[in-house]
């Protein structure tokens, strides 16, 4: 395995990988790895000749300054966990690669980049949508991988790479969850232990959703409801939205029809906010 830093050589090797006839998997991350992180670079290495994993905190989809700065940093650590599985080649840039001297261009995705994530953390799907292009420009991989757990993330992505023709299958995985059902993030290290035990309420508040469907409820109001009744009852608990939205389009609905609906929520635990969600469909 080995660390590249610089942009050029990053985009050399990938050239002459593709030379080579190399399928290539991506796996793009902040750091601070996790089981999370690992499900997509596991599928990226059944997938792919060669793995990249590329680790930037990307000060762009930050939308408040202390968040990026605590945001966890640990690329020894990082690297000897990706070294245990396969991983080909770590891309760790410095920001000053990515972002150079009089850098001002930016790829904003209309209509899926202002909703939900978007509303609450203003610039932030600008941000990714960018360091995403400049990411996929410089590797052209074959398959990158995303996680459920940033749903509109995999929304944007996939738009993204649509418009922009980029030669890119998008492949998803499903949300790692801890035991307690709470879903793997970098930002649960932030959390105090009495906080990461109550946090397990939001993914069973959106099970209880997820069961309702099963059992014939269609209205997404009384759904909304059920989840915030739920979550409510968690007094470390402060809901920031709650929110069903067409998997694709991510417009509002109001009843469970056709199309796979999003169900997600973002709720703070103090100053952390974590993010869930499950996909309903009426064939629940
Ligand atoms: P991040 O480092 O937070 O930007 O995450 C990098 C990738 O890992 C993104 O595609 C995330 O959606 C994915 N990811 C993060 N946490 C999880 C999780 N608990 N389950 C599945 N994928 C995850």
């Amino acid at each position: 395995m080995e660390i590249i830093n610089r942009r050029q050589r990053m985009a050399s090797l990938a050239r002459k990988l593709r030379r080579e006839n190399k399928t290539i998997g991506f796996v793009p991350t902040l750091g601070a790895l996790h089981e999370g992180h690992l499900a997509l670079v596991k599928e990226a290495r059944q997938m792919s000749d060669v793995v990249i994993v590329s680790i930037f905190v990307n000060p762009a989809q930050f939308n408040q300054s202390a968040d990026f700065k605590n945001y966890p940093r640990d690329l020894t650590s990082d690297a000897a966990y990706l070294a245990e599985y396969q991983v080909d080649y770590i891309f760790a840039p410095e920001e000053k690669e990515i972002y150079g001297e009089n850098f001002s261009t930016y790829v904003y995705i209309e209509g899926l980049s202002e909703t939900l994530e978007g509303a609450s953390r203003r610039g932030h799907f600008r941000g990714v949508a960018t360091v995403v292009t400049i990411l996929f420009n410089m590797i052209r991989p074959d398959f990158a991988f995303f996680g459920q757990k940033d749903a509109q993330q995999i929304v944007v992505i996939k738009r993204l790479t649509e418009d922009l023709g980029f030669d890119t299958e998008i492949i998803v995985a499903p949300i790692v969850r801890e035991e307690s059902g709470l879903a793997l993030s970098s930002r649960n290290q932030r959390l105090s232990s009495e906080e990461r035990q109550k946090a397990s309420i939001i993914y069973q508040a959106l099970r209880e959703a997820k069961i309702a469907v099963r059992d014939g409820e269609r209205n997404v109001a009384r759904l909304a409801e059920i989840v915030r009744r739920k979550i409510s009852s968690e007094p470390l608990a402060q809901i920031d939205y709650i929110s069903l939205v067409d998997n694709e389009t991510l417009a509002p609905v109001d009843k469970i029809g056709e199309h796979a609906v999003l169900f997600a929520v973002a709720v703070w635990f103090g100053n952390v906010r974590l993010i869930d969600n499950v996909v309903l469909n009426r064939r629940q």
